[in-house]
Parts: structure tokens; sequence; C-alpha cells
């Protein structure tokens, strides 16, 4: 019996890339060397000086991570800082219309987030 591949063609498997000799990812040295160099040129990217700023929260003045910090609906509860629990937050942003079914015909709703 002859089998035919279904495309009818050799299958070619791309090479793999060299592995280089470092434990730091091929993708992040190379990053950092890129950066390294801008500054010693002095041409600092805003873009990149704003994509790493650490969000702080107002309230307990900590990066804004989980777990102490979960988002419900474009809020965000700050265990540190609150004073009810986040069952009991949450409980109030419902009663608020968060977390109700968006409108199929994908209307904006018309509210703004509380701190
Ligand atoms: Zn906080």
């Amino acid at each position: 019996m002859f089998i035919l591949a279904p495309q009818g063609q050799p299958v070619t498997l791309p090479e793999a890339p060299p592995i280089p000799q470092t434990t730091v990812p091929y993708s992040t040295e190379y990053y950092r060397k890129k950066k390294q160099e801008r500054e010693q040129i002095g041409l600092k990217s805003r873009k990149y000086v704003r994509k790493n700023k650490v969000i702080l929260r107002k309230k307990c003045n900590k990066e804004r991570k989980p777990p102490s910090h979960l988002q419900y609906f474009g809020n965000w509860y700050c265990e540190e800082a609150a004073t009810e629990s986040f069952t009991e937050w949450r409980a109030a942003l419902e009663m608020r219309g968060y977390g109700k079914k968006r409108p199929l015909s994908g209307e904006k709703i018309h509210m703004q987030p509380f701190i």
C-alpha cells in the first residue's frame, strides 16, 4: 500500500535557533542592551518609562496587584485600605449596577467607576 502525504509535499521543519549560553532569555538580553545603548546616547524613550511605571495606590501606597488588590468591573478593591470585605464591596458595586449583563446591542454603559 502506498500512502501519500496530505499536501503531497515533503514536510520541512524550521531550523531551531541556536540557544545562547546564558540564563537570561535572548529577548530580554537584547532589550537590555538596546536600553543601555539608548541611555548612553541620552535618548531615553518616554514610552519605555511610562510602560514600566509602577502604579501605586493612593490609599495604601503600594503596587496595585493581587492578592491584596482585586478588580471588579473597572473598580479596584484594596485589601489594606478597605473598611469592608471584598464580598461586601462587590455587593455594593452590584447595587450600583455593576456586574449586570451587558446589553446585547453593545450600548455604552454610562457609569463612572468610584473609588
Ligand atoms: Zn492598596
